[in-house]
């Protein structure tokens, strides 16, 4: 039995899917907005996400993007369901980290056949959620709340933490400001993306050396270098 989060402004549809899901031994919770959709993973991690792309509040592109952007949910495997069968819209949604796709209007055997196809490529026995986090000479276990450089212990803020733990979760990709808000401020992105600059460039400081790792992309965000980016 898994959990799945529906996230689908259109309630005929939700309803269909949620009997649906339930009837094939899931239980679900649903979601009509973006925002509640990040409330409602944040509340009970689901074991998949069905996240339509046009929501009233926003994309589902984002949604994605901000699930990938939190560390305990990075891993969550999402199927987005658009009415856009346009390929830029589908490349995008694999962009932000969709791991299927589906469009309006879908057979609901069809999405019930690709809900197993996920669930049943997702690892059956889930690490736990929260491993230790290892990239170069930085270390990060969730569990003690402890950060080490090489084999010095450091002491760092809740915020510089949760920052340090969505770099590393993403190691290798791009996190934008904005998902970063999201993710680690745990908030609408009220707040201007400057705040975002100033604490990564606090938390380079604090890693010293080994804060070379986190780079900055230009005009988008930051990306924690793993070694597997390809040499610029
Ligand atoms: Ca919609």
């Amino acid at each position: 039995m898994s959990h799945v989060l529906i996230v689908e402004d259109e309630p005929d549809l939700r309803a269909l899917v949620a009997h649906h899901v339930e009837a094939a031994g899931h239980t679900y919770s649903e979601a009509e907005t973006a925002a509640e959709a990040l409330k409602c993973a944040r509340q009970q991690r689901p074991d998949l996400v069905i996240l339509d792309l046009m929501l009233p509040d926003g994309s589902g592109v984002d949604v994605c993007r901000n699930l990938r952007a939190m560390p305990n949910l990075s891993k969550v495997p999402v199927i987005m369901v658009t009415a856009l069968a346009a390929e830029p819209e589908r490349v995008t949604g694999f962009e932000a980290g969709a791991d299927d796709y589906v469009t309006k209007p879908f057979s609901v055997r069809e999405l019930m056949l690709r809900i197993s196809a996920v669930l049943r490529r997702a690892p059956t026995d889930p690490q736990p959620d929260s491993p230790v986090l290892a990239v170069g000479g930085i270390r990060l276990d969730p569990e003690r709340h402890e950060v080490y450089v090489d084999s010095e212990q450091l002491h760092l803020t809740a915020l510089e933490f949760r920052l340090l733990s969505a770099l590393l979760s993403s190691a290798g990709k791009v996190l934008t400001r904005q998902a970063l808000l999201e993710g680690v401020w745990e908030m609408s992105p009220d707040l201007r993306t400057r705040t975002v600059d100033t604490h990564v460039k606090r938390l380079r400081e604090r890693l010293g050396p080994a804060g070379d790792a986190i780079a900055t992309v230009r005009g988008v965000g930051y990306c924690l270098r793993d070694g597997s980016e390809a040499p610029e």
